[in-house]
């Protein structure tokens, strides 16, 4: 009897522990097969809201999944911490301006990023590029355009981390 106890005591663990690495497969295998349907994750980093919930909605409908944050200093914290694919980056927001997140980003991380820059904002574009964005689009900007730019960022990124050693 006492076996037996002992015995039922050591299943519950292992089902836990076995339980767990069947969640963590299948988050695994839901990642990559957004990746593979380009489903990747973009968060949103924009204070104007109507522009954050317009991107949202065409992004969501292009099949992206989106989160977004209107707060410069929570969005750093979440770029570095969540697990997204990409991230649009607004440079006027409050807490942190977005090419200050973009520097700190990448002192950490080559997720990448694409920076949205207001019209006449050359001198930001030029410093968004040095400072490691992977490109820019201008506000206002035509939808098809920035998906087109997501996409090409998105392959270029893949390609660059799932090439083979040689
Ligand atoms: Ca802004």
């Amino acid at each position: 009897n006492i076996l037996l106890k002992e015995k039922n005591l050591e299943k519950t663990p292992l089902m836990i522990q076995w339980k767990r690495q069947v969640i963590l497969r299948r988050i695994l295998w839901m990642r990559s097969k957004n990746k593979e349907t380009g489903m990747a994750a973009i968060l949103i980093v924009e204070d104007e809201h109507r522009i954050a919930r317009f991107l949202q909605m065409e992004l969501e409908h292009e099949g992206f999944s989106t989160a977004s944050e209107s707060n410069g200093l929570r969005a750093y914290e979440r770029i570095i911490q969540e697990d997204y694919d990409l991230v649009l980056l607004d440079i006027m927001l409050p807490d942190m301006d977005g090419l200050t997140i973009c520097q700190n980003v990448r002192k950490l991380s080559d997720i990448p990023i694409i920076m949205l820059t207001a019209k006449d904002e050359i001198n930001d574009k030029v410093t968004g590029l040095d400072i490691g964005a992977d490109d820019y689009i201008t506000k206002p900007f035509a939808i098809q355009e920035l998906l087109a730019r997501i996409r090409a960022t998105l392959r270029k990124h893949n390609n660059s981390t799932t090439k083979p050693a040689e």
